[in-house]
């Protein structure tokens, strides 16, 4: 073949082969990775368009802390900060897709991503916190346990996996995939321990946050396509976009916090008082006066610190809020066992005393709400086992002796019901 009939990509120039296949146009012709380069280009164009037209204005923060109302008990001042910060970030990203009305003056300030760090016992919502936020702002979302990763070159999970994955949830849509929501779980756990921060290298815990600060400074990250779409290619995602939300629980750092808030005279010596318990602290508020020389006491790298700006402190749960979660919101857990009930006709009914048993467990197995549905399963097993069988069942009772296990549920068929009526009881 001489090399005038050799087609050529008319945008990069590479020449047609058995491995390079060539789709022409009336005009002239490309190639499979200028294709994929031109709908990248195109997807950020619609991006840019679809944030600058954006319905209406950005929901506002007390409008985004009413609906995670809805879903997670307490937590108010988390909730507060993550609304702001949330709206702050859209509200930078919509006015930098351009027609923003700004003025040249305000076009020139560029305003920082501001990632968000919640800390907090647990099992009291940091997950469920972030994932909610997620859907009220209508973006991707995915989790990722920070103890899985590694670096890369290591066995484990690459970071850049994290960003496969939301590009996986954002069903291949790059420009969606590039203003997601990445919750990174147990951040704690890859905090250098005490033992190793004068020691060499350590792999699992300060090599992962070196290999993180990529993806959360915000950079073009190369990810080849492991997951389900988009298979054998390689891409380039810009993480300058995505919002970063960690959680941990950081067990002890309230330690640092009150050591440096205690006036240096009364902490130690060989003539300190012995401090008075009850005059301590509450865990909330030494974790809401953390700042980030405690983080970095705690094993954090200052400039991982940095990269999250946003400190919120969620609080341990008590009785009542556990009670509250029991039963308040949308998908509580009572609900969701009486609606499983009332597929068999049968209505299911709580004591007040027997959720302040469930809750009394709860904390005795420290893991906050997370050990409700457990402890629940575990009462109910049984009656969701024998119901089925019989169809005479009306209600179920629980109070707070079957909680502890010293009682039965009490079934009420339908004539012991009508009985109890009619004697008033
Ligand atoms: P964390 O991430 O803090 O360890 P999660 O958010 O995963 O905890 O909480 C585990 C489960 O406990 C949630 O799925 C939810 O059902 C329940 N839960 C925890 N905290 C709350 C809360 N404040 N309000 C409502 N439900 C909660």
């Amino acid at each position: 073949m001489s090399d005038k009939e050799i087609k050529h990509c008319s945008f990069c120039g590479i020449a047609q082969s058995p491995t390079v296949p060539l789709i022409a146009g009336s005009d002239g012709t490309i190639c499979g990775d200028c294709v994929l380069l031109a709908s990248q280009v195109v997807s950020n164009w619609s991006r840019k368009k679809e944030l600058s037209e954006m319905q209406g204005p950005l929901p506002i923060p007390a409008k985004i802390k009413a609906h995670l109302d809805q879903y997670i008990i307490g937590q108010d001042l988390a909730k507060e900060i993550l609304s702001v910060a949330v709206y702050n970030h859209y509200k930078r990203l919509k006015h930098e897709g351009g027609n923003s009305g700004l003025g040249e003056f305000d076009k020139d300030v560029e305003i920082g991503k501001a990632n968000i760090l919640l800390i907090g016992p647990s099992g009291t919502g940091k997950t469920l916190l972030a994932s909610t936020l997620a859907k009220i702002v209508g973006v991707p979302f995915v989790i990722a346990d920070a103890t899985t990763l590694t670096q890369a070159g290591y066995v484990g999970d690459d970071v850049e996996n994290i960003l496969v994955r939301l590009l996986d949830v954002a069903e291949g849509n790059m420009a969606n995939a590039e203003w997601g929501i990445v919750y990174l779980d147990e951040i704690d756990k890859i905090a250098r321990s005490p033992e190793q921060q004068t020691g060499t290298r350590d792999v699992s815990g300060e090599g992962v946050q070196q290999a993180l600060l990529r993806l959360v400074e915000g950079s073009h990250v190369k990810v080849s396509g492991k997951g389900q779409r988009n298979k054998d290619s390689e891409m380039t995602i810009d993480t300058r976009n995505i919002l970063f939300i960690a959680g941990g629980s950081f067990p002890g750092l309230e330690k640092y916090v009150e050591k440096r808030l205690l006036p240096t005279n009364s902490a130690i010596g060989f003539h300190a008082e012995v401090n008075d318990t009850s005059d301590k602290p509450a865990l909330e508020a030494l974790l809401n006066a953390t700042q980030p020389s405690d983080l970095r006491k705690f094993g954090l790298i200052p400039e991982f610190i940095g990269r999250f700006p946003v400190l919120a402190p969620l609080e341990p749960l008590d009785i009542d809020s556990l009670i509250r979660i029991l039963t308040e919101p949308k998908n509580a857990l009572v609900r969701q066992y009486q609606q499983l009930f009332a597929y068999d006709g049968v209505e299911l009914k709580f004591e007040p005393d027997a959720l302040v048993e469930i809750a009394k467990k709860a904390i005795e197995r420290e893991t906050g709400a997370r050990g409700l549905r457990s402890i629940l399963e575990q009462i109910l097993r049984r009656t969701m086992f024998d119901i089925p069988s019989c169809d005479d069942i009306e209600q179920c009772i629980v109070d707070a002796e079957v909680v502890r296990g010293e009682g039965e549920i009490r079934l009420l068929k339908k004539a012991e019901i009508k009985l109890r009526q009619q004697a008033g009881t």
